[in-house]
């Protein structure tokens, strides 16, 4: 039985529900922080939980290199090694590998890259990237796909996108092959349906459509995705240079061919603003660095907008970060002392800063799914 999405609501295109998983439900539509080495930066495993994480991202690149599979593996897998008994999603390494430009050099067979850390010579194929997420053991894990550059004339597009299909059906070959080597021991499985024997719990491997800005190969690519099978699918390739509307756009004409009964994930996408329009245009699952990295600036968001928690004025202002905001740091912490422990680059700046700012995100994405629940069965537009 893999990752499946049960459906409890709908308001227009949007949805709300559980995505049910080996390691626990969550609400969906869902915002999922990032913990790139696995670890939310600043933020302990128990604050997260308080914040009500449900779900977080890994990325597969970054362990891969530091401390390596094995080491994962041996400990028992990403959730025993942190501590974090509820989902977890990996990325395939894909996009990070795509990000190191001059280090890299794509084939058929895959991507042979210098790490980043000390420039020694690596190669991540489909299968590679698939055995590395199984040794990881996330709940979901992705296929390895070629991010398309932007600017990229139409041909270069289809090149790419053909590649990524391709490789997504040797990422489902060799994940069927070896789905039960994952590293649970007791932790993750799947409820017990009364009468029927246990089953064992596995991953679930979700497709990535591409296909750049381009409607028509987007179609295509979602169609071939959709053609090899997978519980999920992702809409990969954007937040890579291109204008906001265009990335809008691109998404909401992808969602239209993507199956209604299986997530949707939106890969890498947003502002508190985007985030909210793209739950409510359908979309399930979504990531992105911005608030924690953001947070590390001193960049906090606020029900009144951005606060540069680092400028001047802020130095005597004794009234709270957000006052409509109830997380605990709001609660008990003022502007002045947010801002002097930024201006004296404290370690705790970058906690409480974090704190609000997933606080921020995850509060957003409850009050779109009380709007869609809200308004179950109207089939009222988004406002
Ligand atoms: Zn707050």
């Amino acid at each position: 039985m893999p990752v499946h999405l049960q459906i409890e609501a709908s308001r227009g295109s949007a949805r709300a529900g559980k995505l049910i998983t080996p390691h626990g439900e969550v609400e969906t539509p869902v915002f999922m922080p990032v913990g790139t080495l696995a670890s939310v930066k600043g933020v302990s495993q128990d604050v997260l939980e308080e914040l009500g994480v449900e779900i977080l991202l890994a990325n597969t690149y970054h362990l891969y290199l530091r401390p390596g599979v094995e080491t994962v593996r041996r400990m028992g897998g990403l959730h025993r090694f942190m501590a974090w008994d509820r989902a977890i999603l990996t990325d395939s390494g894909g996009f990070q590998v795509f990000s190191l430009n001059d280090l890299r050099k794509v084939s058929e067979e895959g991507v042979a890259f210098r790490s980043h850390l000390d420039g020694s010579s690596h190669f991540l194929s489909p299968e590679k990237a698939t055995e590395v997420q199984i040794g990881l053991g996330a709940d979901i894990i992705m296929a390895f796909d070629e991010c398309t550059e932007y600017p990229a004339d139409r041909g270069r597009v289809r090149a790419s996108m053909e590649l990524t299909a391709r490789w997504a059906e040797r990422c489902k070959n060799y994940f069927e092959a070896y789905k039960y080597e994952v590293p649970w021991e007791g932790s993750g499985q799947w409820p017990v349906v009364s009468g029927q024997d246990p089953v064992p719990s596995t991953q679930s491997l979700f497709g990535i459509v591409q296909g750049g800005m381009d409607a028509e190969l987007r179609r295509e690519s979602a169609a071939r995705t959709i053609d090899i099978g997978f519980p999920g699918y992702a809409i990969g390739g954007l937040s890579v240079g291109e204008p906001r509307e265009l990335t809008r756009d691109v998404v909401l004409s992808t969602l239209e061919h993507l199956p209604s009964d299986k997530p949707r994930y939106l890969m890498g996408v947003g502002t508190p603003e985007e985030i909210a329009q793209y739950a409510q245009s359908g979309v399930d699952m979504m990531d992105c660095v911005l608030p924690t990295r953001a947070a590390r600036h001193g960049l906090l968001f606020t029900s009144q907008g951005k606060v540069s928690i680092k400028q001047a004025r802020y130095a005597q202002d004794d009234g709270a970060l957000d006052p409509a905001c109830d997380c605990r740091v709001c609660q008990r912490y003022s502007r002045a002392y947010l801002r002097h422990l930024y201006a004296a680059n404290e370690l705790l700046a970058q906690v409480l800063n974090t704190v609000h700012n997933l606080h921020f995100y995850l509060t957003t994405m409850r009050t779109v799914r009380a709007w869609i629940r809200a308004g179950d069965g109207t089939g009222a537009e988004a406002t």
